[in-house]
């Protein structure tokens, strides 16, 4: 049967291919019973998992790729440990016998006895082994439920497939990076979670918020993604298929044209210079920014260094990546954002998201609470800064105090290197981000100890507007075009004008093309998005008419009504 599905488009394009399901196995263990005949063949089926998911460790741990970290053999022995003990090899047995139920059930209810007692261990390095355990479960789990291989890592990578998930987090996205894939769709997530950046940064089609596609799509069915209009078409009949196989070749056809565009200065039609950066995770992005024409990183996320870890990176390894990305762009400027951890983003080792981790400890207020942790990674971009154009970056600024407390841990950090004799770039740029509506209504006060500003409209509009950017349930009211939003954006760029320091927007809205002639006409002259987004942006800046566009822009903050918002918007884009 043939049926569609809507959901929220992230990543543009058009995919056709074959569906795959990955599944965190955990949350859906079916629970039955079973007749007494029945329990022999349900212990062997025990078994066979167990022993299956040990050759497929042992397996992993005999072809562990030469650039994975020197931690990861380590991790894989623990592992390996962890499945044969007996707590979880062995114990299950008996429940499958004296209580009669499956062999998924029995484990689960193990793991989460263990999980129990795990809690109670004083020790922390003991007890942060709980995500270890869990991850073992989760494999054999995966076995016996007949997908094997990893949530997070699929068993191959293929163009023909296309990845069905229900959520992912951050992290499990980014081992994806290593992939390639047609499409990639889930339930759940907003356009602007740190999911869907990481997803669109795979530069393929992609879909959040479906809905129970995982539910309703089965494996190897045959599926079309329209990631610009969000839809996903499972079954298509022949005539469908055959009419976005056009739509792919014409969207291939525009991508080859704009690529043409790559060394063309962005400029308006009156010769108004506006920079064109581009959003990076990690220094392997470095090729995609070039090829993508972008002057500069405007946002080197560095917290993705953290994930998908059982450590902290030291400052050895921070500095070598730091110093990467800023000798592999060659002068051009690299803002590298101190760490954003909290909210969707956890260490593996440590989560601390609190009942509401996205006004909880995050970003800046994670690392001043944590002032070790942050003064290695200042150390390591400090060191970094004398190999190239480094500027730093500090997010989710929220009270003046802390400015001052990060400003004076900066002096700290730059203080030792000196007595150390260690080069640095004594006068590194220190710039805020504003995201936090508070800090937009205060940036007065900020810009006077600062070089740059960056808005991080992401956060900014999820603070405004009281919208959880991860939750589909509220997608639908995420809105850039709020008038509050627009507000606090053109007052930010006003301010930092008047102070003559430059100021970005390297949130989501920066690389719409949708919204680049708004930006423009609010004064905006930086922008910093992901590089896929970069020549279509250009394109738009290079037919833009600067004077009407400023007009209309300063009419559309006089507007509170959202349909005459909307019609300026289209006069804008006209
Ligand atoms: C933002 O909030 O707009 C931003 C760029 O930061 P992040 O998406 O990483 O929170
Ligand atoms: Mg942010």
């Amino acid at each position: 049967m043939s049926f569609a599905m809507h959901g929220v488009g992230v990543s543009g394009g058009i995919a056709i291919g074959y569906a795959h399901l990955i599944s965190h196995a955990i949350l859906e263990v079916p629970l039955y019973a079973l007749s007494k005949p029945q329990i022999p063949s349900e212990v062997e089926r025990f078994e066979a998992a167990i022993k299956a998911t040990r050759t497929e460790m042992e397996g992993l741990r005999a072809n562990i790729p030469a650039d994975s970290p020197a931690e990861f053999g380590a991790f894989l022995n623990l592992h390996l440990l962890i499945l044969e003990d007996s707590t979880l090899s062995k114990a299950p047995l008996d429940l499958i016998k004296n209580q009669r139920i499956n062999a998924e059930w029995a484990l689960k209810q193990q793991m989460d006895a263990l999980l129990a007692q795990f809690e109670q261990i004083e020790d922390d390095y003991l007890r942060e082994r709980k995500a270890d355990v869990v991850q073992v479960v989760e494999r054999v789990l995966k076995v016996l439920l007949g997908h094997p291989g990893s949530a997070s890592q699929p068993a191959s990578a293929d163009l023909s497939r296309i990845l069905v998930a229900h959520d992912l987090s951050p992290a499990d996205m980014m081992l994806f990076k290593q992939q390639r894939f047609a499409a990639f769709i889930t339930d759940v997530g907003g356009a602007t979670s740190h999911t869907a950046i990481v997803a669109r940064s795979l530069n393929i089609p992609s879909i959040v918020a479906l809905h129970h596609a995982r539910q309703l799509i089965r494996e190897n069915e045959l599926l079309i993604v329209d990631g610009q209009q969000g839809v996903v078409i499972v079954n298509p009949d022949k005539q469908i298929l055959a009419e976005y196989r056009l739509k792919q070749s014409q969207w291939e056809i525009e991508k080859q044209k704009l690529k043409r565009l790559k060394s063309a200065v962005a400029t308006t039609l009156d010769g108004t210079v506006v920079k064109l950066h581009a959003n990076i995770e990690l220094p392997q992005d470095i090729p995609q920014v070039k090829a993508s024409g972008a002057t500069g990183v405007g946002l080197f996320r560095s917290e993705f260094l953290f994930l998908n870890r059982d450590d902290l990176p030291d400052e050895e390894e921070q500095f070598a990546a730091y110093r990467r990305v800023a000798q592999d762009m060659r002068g051009l400027p690299v803002t590298i954002r101190t760490l954003d951890l909290g909210a969707d983003k956890q260490l593996r080792f440590a989560d601390r998201s609190g009942d509401n981790p996205a006004l909880g400890l995050r970003a800046i207020r994670l690392c001043l609470s944590e002032p070790q942790m942050f003064h290695t990674q200042l150390r390591a971009i400090l060191r970094a800064s004398h190999y190239g154009k480094i500027q730093l970056l500090v997010p989710m600024l929220c009270s003046l105090s802390e400015l001052r407390q990060t400003l004076h841990l900066i002096g700290h950090a730059k203080q030792e290197l000196a007595q150390e004799g260690i080069p640095f770039d004594a006068s590194i740029p220190i710039g805020g981000m504003i995201e936090i509506p508070a800090a937009a209504l205060v940036v007065q006060s900020f810009v006077k100890s600062l070089d740059f500003l960056s808005i991080g409209t992401n956060d900014l509009i999820q603070y405004t507007l009281a919208i959880d950017r991860t939750d589909d349930t509220v997608a639908h009211l995420y809105d850039p075009l709020h008038p509050a939003v627009l507000q606090l954006i053109a007052m930010t760029i006003a301010v930092a004008d008047k102070a003559g320091i430059p100021v970005s927007v390297c949130g989501e809205m920066a690389g719409d093309t949708v919204l680049t002639r708004l930006l423009l006409g609010l004064g905006l002259r930086e922008f910093s998005m992901h590089p896929a987004h970069v020549l279509a942006v250009k394109q738009q800046i290079l037919t833009s008419d600067l004077p009407h566009i400023t007009a209309v822009a300063q009419k559309m903050l006089k507007t509170h009504e959202p349909e005459k918002l909307q019609q300026l918007l289209l006069r804008l884009n006209s």
